[in-house]
C-alpha cells in the first residue's frame, strides 16, 4: 500500500496519460486546477515581419477584446512574447524556378513554407520556441498563440493547444500580380480569439451554412437565420468589418458553454475535452 502510494506521488503526471501544460507537448489532456477563470497564453512571432514591438502593441488589444468576447466570464493572461526567425530557409534554386516573377526573397521565404513545411508550421513553431525564452514557461501556459509569416491553407487553424495565423497573408502568388496583405491588428485579433476558442475546445458555430454544394445565396440565407451567425466561431460573421469600433464575441449558446462546461473544468483540473459540447447553430 505503502508503495503504492509513494509511486502515485513520483510517477510523472503524464505517464499517468494526464498532462495540464504545454511541456507535455501540443494537447495536454487536462487543465492545471486555477483558483480562478484564468486563461494563460504565450504570444509568439514567427518570421521576420513582425518584432517584439509588434506584439506588446497588439497583447493589451488581445487581452481587452478576449475578455469583452467572453462577457468577462474569463480573464486573458498573456504569460510571455517571443519571436523567433524561420527555422526551415528557402531553396533559392527551388523558388526561382517555381516563381521567376517573384524577386523578393522575404516573400519567397513565407511562400517557400507554404510549398514544404505549409500546416506542419504548427508542430515546428512549437518545438523552436520551447527551446527559446518562451519555452521556459510552457509549464504556466494553456496555450501558445503564434502569428507567423509563414503561408498555408487557410486563415489560422488550431491543434490542440497551439494556434497560428498569417502575418503578413500572401495574395495570388502565383500570378505576377499577386501581392502582400499586411492585415490590421483589430484582424489578427479577431483570428486570435476565433482560435483561442478552438485552444478551449470550441467547434465553429453556424456550420449548417457551410454545407457543400451551397450557393452563395443559399449561405447569405442561412446565415441570416443562424442564432450564432455572429460568434466569432462563426464562418458567416462578416470578418471584413472588424475594426476599431467592430468586434466579435461567443453568444449565448457558446458562453453558456463556456460558463457551465469550460470554467468549471479549469478551476477543478478537469478534462480540457470537455463532454457534453453541443452544437451551436
Ligand atoms: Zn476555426
Amino acid at each position: 500500500m505503502k508503495i503504492l502510494i509513494f509511486l502515485a506521488l513520483v510517477l510523472p503526471l503524464s505517464l499517468l496519460g494526464k498532462s495540464t501544460n504545454l511541456n507535455s507537448g501540443m494537447r495536454p489532456t487536462h487543465y492545471q486546477k486555477r483558483e480562478s477563470a484564468t486563461f494563460n497564453i504565450g504570444l509568439a512571432y514567427y518570421g521576420d515581419f513582425w518584432k517584439e514591438d509588434d506584439l506588446r502593441r497588439i497583447a493589451p488589444l488581445l487581452k481587452e477584446r478576449f475578455e469583452l468576447a467572453t462577457n468577462g466570464l474569463i480573464k486573458l493572461n498573456i504569460i510571455g512574447l517571443d519571436v523567433l526567425s524561420f527555422k526551415t530557409k528557402y531553396d533559392p534554386i527551388f523558388m526561382n524556378k517555381e516563381y521567376p516573377h517573384i524577386k523578393d526573397p522575404e516573400r519567397l521565404q513565407r511562400i517557400f513554407y507554404y510549398e514544404t513545411v505549409n500546416a506542419k508550421v504548427m508542430s515546428e513553431a512549437y518545438e523552436e520556441f520551447k527551446k527559446s525564452k518562451i519555452g521556459k514557461s510552457y509549464h504556466l501556459m494553456d496555450a501558445l498563440l503564434v502569428i507567423t509569416g509563414a503561408q498555408f491553407e487557410g486563415l489560422g487553424f488550431a491543434n490542440g493547444r497551439i494556434a497560428v495565423t498569417e502575418q503578413p497573408r500572401e495574395i495570388a502568388w502565383a500570378i505576377p500580380s499577386g501581392r502582400t496583405e499586411i492585415v490590421s491588428d483589430e484582424s489578427i485579433v479577431d483570428e486570435l480569439i476565433h482560435e483561442l476558442g478552438h485552444t478551449m475546445f470550441l467547434g465553429h458555430t453556424s456550420t449548417q451554412c457551410q454545407k457543400p454544394g451551397m450557393t452563395l445565396e443559399q449561405k447569405r440565407q442561412c446565415c441570416e437565420a443562424s442564432p450564432s451567425k455572429n460568434d466569432v466561431m462563426s464562418y458567416c460573421r462578416s470578418r471584413g468589418s472588424v475594426g476599431q469600433d467592430q468586434m466579435f464575441g461567443f453568444e449565448s449558446c457558446n458562453l453558456e458553454m463556456i460558463s457551465q462546461l469550460i470554467i468549471p473544468a479549469m478551476l477543478k483540473g478537469k478534462r480540457w475535452n470537455i463532454r457534453g459540447r453541443k452544437r451551436c447553430l
